[in-house]
């Protein structure tokens, strides 16, 4: 049988992640094996740990990547926290939110929702006001909502947690690398997030974080085996007590592109993913095609465009996909059909990737008959990416 790869086509990946990987973090990931217990891998997981703490700007001890995807983070933030019957609010304005809330109920946790519209970021105040009633151990909130394209403010969520005494849980799988995060200074006590968005690494590891005063609350015998952090602790900390295989290779791909962030610096990549997604927003407006999101709340690195009235999602997906090598998203549940999702993550938000885009998908929907420009796209992109 031949092999594989010439079969696998290159794309642009401009979707909701995974985002195109570096090439220093693909040769990383092809050096060769060494034992998961091996002193070069036990040192490696010591510096991934520690440029963890570096990203996620914390000085958390548990901070580790967990073996598994963004989803993982999840369930280890939720199944080491609650018990059943563990009152938590969970802050829901995408799908993303909705898992958290499922994850919860299925742990047995007593769960309070507060909903804000897809599209819209969640009102702190309704979260102050369910808080005082509903007394959680834990509030839930979706840093960058990736079903919809919506970043939620952090700050006020400190002060609520601080007033009920409550922690702070935080998805930040699409914001971290892309928007300041800030551990420690916006208060998060639990974070997870994912290899594959604005970390560009391929997807398979889950950044994961916990505030001191958080570990002192771990439930006493956590559900997941797998997931468990007494046990992550006791193999991730300095016992290295044997509890599972971590993913070598995996490993080897987040020490590199962590690296290759903090070589570029937390401050210039959020400016660059801030520019990037200004310079889209101008060529498509230029084009006549808006955003969804108003622009106070829009995330950086995922921008959901309203598809223009009589333009088929899917035929300029597909052709986007067949003739240009473009990947993008399409809306997720209430949202199918009415936007595109257009990530600018990590390695895919770069100046020539924007600028190739608009020409083609201008080029896509003038081909079905919608009016545009993509000249103008262009040309509008490229005044503000030259500022
Ligand atoms: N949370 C958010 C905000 C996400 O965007 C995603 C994935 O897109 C997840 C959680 C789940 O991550 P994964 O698909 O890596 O399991």
């Amino acid at each position: 049988m031949d092999t594989l790869f010439p079969k696998l086509p290159e794309r642009l990946l401009l979707g909701p992640g995974p985002s195109n990987v570096h090439p220093r973090v693909l040769e990383a990931m092809s050096r060769p094996l060494i034992g998961h217990l091996d002193p070069g891998f036990l040192s490696l997981m010591n510096e991934n740990q520690e440029l963890l703490r570096a990203v996620f700007q914390t000085k958390n001890l548990m901070t580790l990547p967990l073996s598994g995807t963004g989803s993982s983070g999840m369930e280890a933030a939720v199944t080491n926290f609650i018990a059943p019957e563990t009152p938590i609010l969970v802050a829901i304005n995408g799908v993303f939110g909705g898992r958290i809330k499922d994850c919860a109920e299925r742990a047995g946790a007593v769960v309070t929702a507060v909903e804000a519209p897809f599209g819209k970021p969640i009102d702190p105040n309704e979260i102050a006001d369910a808080a005082a009633s509903c007394q959680p151990q834990i509030i839930a909130v979706v840093h960058a909502e990736t079903s919809t394209g919506v970043l939620q403010p952090l700050e006020p969520f400190r002060e609520i947690c601080e007033r009920q005494d409550a922690l702070l849980l935080v998805d930040a799988v699409t914001s971290l690398a892309g928007h300041p995060v800030a551990v420690d200074a916006h208060g998060i006590d639990i974070c997870y997030s994912g290899t594959q968005k604005c970390l560009s690494c391929p997807p398979g590891l889950s950044p994961f974080t916990v505030s001191d005063r958080a570990m002192e609350r771990l439930v006493e015998k956590c559900q997941s085996w797998y997931l468990d952090l007494r046990m992550l602790g006791a193999y991730w900390g300095s016992k290295r007590t044997y509890h599972h295989t971590a993913p070598i290779s995996m490993n080897y791909a987040l020490r590199e592109s962590l690296a290759i962030i903090l070589e570029e610096g937390l401050e210039r990549r959020w400016e660059r993913h801030r520019l990037h997604h200004k310079a889209l927003v101008a060529g498509l407006d230029a084009m006549g095609i808006g955003m969804y999101v108003a622009p106070e709340f829009r995330l950086h690195p995922l921008n959901t465009v309203t598809i223009p009235d009589g333009v088929d999602d899917l035929t300029i997906r597909a052709r986007l996909l067949e003739d240009f090598n473009i990947e993008i998203g399409g809306g997720l549940g209430a949202l199918a059909g009415k936007v595109w999702r257009v990530g600018l993550m990590g390695e895919s938000s770069k100046a020539n990737y924007i600028l190739y885009f608009l020409q083609a998908l201008g080029v896509c929907l003038r081909d079905t008959g919608y009016r545009c420009s993509p000249g103008d796209g262009v040309a509008a992109a490229t005044e503000t990416l030259s500022g």
